[in-house]
């Protein structure tokens, strides 16, 4: 069986840096993320059994531990109220959330309209959303943009997640919105180097495998972009392989989302091998 590997696939360097930042944090314990690391059950697992468990809140943080910020971010109120309690913090937001979140925060100071391109219910965007003073309209489609009302200054800012192509068909939808608009664009290119690399790689093989957490949003859209070239699996491990997909299969191609972590991938690739 000919097994090929997307050429950009699994951890990106925020989540790279964020699961190195919680390891070294373990010790001395207790450490907690302020909800799961990154959204990869088995990564998850794996760090609370290193003694570095998610809370949902800093309520439920101990007192004398460490808190570990995700590298989706939070917004500036969590900061505050880490400092009142006296927690000690380790802030893992990925460089490039920052870069948002400090756009947004910049361009409502700066009396702009804000609006925030992304998906709604994504905790990135929800961190963004609290750094703009809770001052943004979130857009998700270019329908909703066209509803939004004309205004004297509109900035612009993305999800670092969202979909690059996507996201200049809304910009298009907001251009009349007013005389001065600020775009910033902060699609990180992690997500885009993926999702080209896997278009690439299903329009070359009988099947794709797409690796990562069901409740990731970047894995599921990998999964939705194959499946538009060719027949495609979404699995978070190797066990759930099953042996009726490789029927008549030849080329068996791989892709993972940027929260996969490697040991999986291998896990899947070797098996497949075998097939
Ligand atoms: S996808 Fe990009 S913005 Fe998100 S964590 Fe990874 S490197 Fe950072």
């Amino acid at each position: 069986m000919e097994v090929i590997l997307a050429d950009y696939l699994g951890f990106c360097y925020g989540v790279k840096r964020a699961i190195h930042m919680a390891r070294s944090s373990a010790q001395p314990g207790p450490a907690r993320t302020l909800g799961p690391i990154i959204h990869n059950p088995q990564m998850v697992s794996r760090l609370a059994a290193e003694g570095v468990e998610a809370v949902n809140s800093l309520a439920d943080a101990p007192e004398d531990g460490t808190v570990i910020i995700r590298s989706h971010g939070v917004g500036p109120q969590v900061y505050e109220e880490a400092k009142e309690r006296d927690l000690r913090m380790v802030d893992a937001t990925c460089p490039h959330v920052k870069k948002a979140q400090m756009a947004a925060h910049q361009l409502s100071q700066d009396s702009f309209s804000v609006v925030i391109v992304g998906e709604k219910k994504h905790p990135e965007v929800k961190s963004i959303f609290e750094w703009s003073g809770r001052n943004a309209l979130v857009v998700e489609t270019e329908e909703e943009a066209a509803q939004i009302a004309p205004c004297d200054k509109l900035g612009i800012v993305a999800q670092t997640t969202f979909s690059g192509d996507k996201f200049q068909s809304i910009v298009a939808c907001l251009l009349n919105k007013s005389n001065d608009i600020h775009i910033i664009r902060t699609i990180c290119t992690a997500t885009d180097q993926r999702q080209k690399a896997a278009i690439d790689l299903a329009g070359k093989v009988d099947m794709m495998l797409v690796i990562g957490g069901k409740n990731s949003a970047n894995t599921t859209r990998l999964a939705q972009l194959c499946a538009e070239k060719t027949m495609t699996h979404h699995l978070e491990t190797a066990s759930e392989l099953q042996d009726e997909w490789f029927h008549n299969i030849k080329k068996i191609g791989i892709t993972a989302g940027a929260s996969t972590p490697d040991w999986i991938i291998k896990e899947v690739y070797q098996k497949c091998q075998k097939k």
